[in-house]
């Protein structure tokens, strides 16, 4: 299957003066891995590396790629969901979502918008004036006595929740195509029109005298439905049923007379 393309490219990862160069590699292949291509530098100590390619192993063309930036307002200027990421609960209370919370935002917002997932640094993680540049903080529910993952680690959780996602979303897309038959033209609701009206009349509830306005009913009802060419079908199948049982027991009842 080709990802390019993909809504999963609308999610930026973006690192904060990344300290190791090799934490930026194992970020790179952490998301190359999960499908995410869009990687965007703040500041970083070291890049490009030797280091940071060799962690990386297949996942170079990332950081071929990547973004470098002097401050994490411009990393972000084109983004309308920033979510920072923290090992520490703060005191001040920024909104918070899980990592799960955050994956399914992100992809909700996906079509229509570019997300940012923000990491800090390796020993300070991000300071309160970037995360006030952030909608949501968000925090991997770890250890508390021990609660701060590696960078590449931290961003491997976020990039699989997003992939979950995704992955569940192009479920749901491809099952409801399943479903999804062409409507029904002029011509096959006639056709369903006559064949219920001769139905009707065939088990004895409608009296063909009298059956203008009840049709009328039925076909206003119908077209409220805005069937589809398997449903009209569906119910044709009953109605042939339904006719069968009566030709059926008249047969019978006939054959019980002239015994
Ligand atoms: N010592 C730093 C943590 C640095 S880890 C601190 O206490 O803040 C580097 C980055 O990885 C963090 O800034 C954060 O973006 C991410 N990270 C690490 N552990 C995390 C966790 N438990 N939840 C969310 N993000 C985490």
């Amino acid at each position: 299957m080709s990802e390019s393309g993909s809504l999963l490219d609308n999610i930026r990862v973006v690192l904060v003066e990344t300290s190791h160069p090799g934490n930026i590699g194992g970020v790179a292949r952490a998301m190359k891995n999960m499908g995410l291509s869009h990687l965007c530098l703040v500041n970083p100590n070291d890049f490009p590396s030797h280091a940071a390619s060799s962690r990386a192993s297949g996942a170079g063309d990332l950081l071929a790629q990547a973004q470098v930036f002097s401050s994490l307002s411009e990393a972000i200027a084109e983004c309308d969901l920033v979510v920072g990421a923290s090992a520490r609960l703060r005191k001040v209370a920024w909104p918070q979502l899980d990592v799960k919370q955050t994956a399914e935002l992100a992809m909700s917002k996906a079509p229509l918008s570019k997300i940012a997932l923000v990491f800090g640094r390796e020993d300070s993680g991000l300071s309160n004036s970037e995360l006030d540049l952030c909608h949501y903080l968000a925090h991997i529910p770890s250890n508390p006595a021990y609660s701060s993952l590696n960078l590449a680690a931290a961003v491997q959780v976020f990039c699989y929740e997003c992939r979950v996602a995704w992955l569940a979303q192009q479920d749901a897309e491809e099952r409801a195509e399943g479903y999804r038959f062409e409507l029904a033209s002029s011509e096959q609701m006639e056709g369903f029109y006559q064949h219920l009206q001769q139905a009707l009349i065939d088990i004895e509830f409608l009296d063909p005298e009298k059956n203008a306005r009840f049709m009328r009913r039925m076909r206003r009802l119908y077209h409220r439905a805005e069937l589809d060419i398997k449903e009209v079908d569906i119910l044709r199948g009953i109605l042939t049923a339904a006719q069968r049982q009566v030709l059926l027991r008249n047969t019978e009842a006939k054959d019980v007379q002239t015994n």
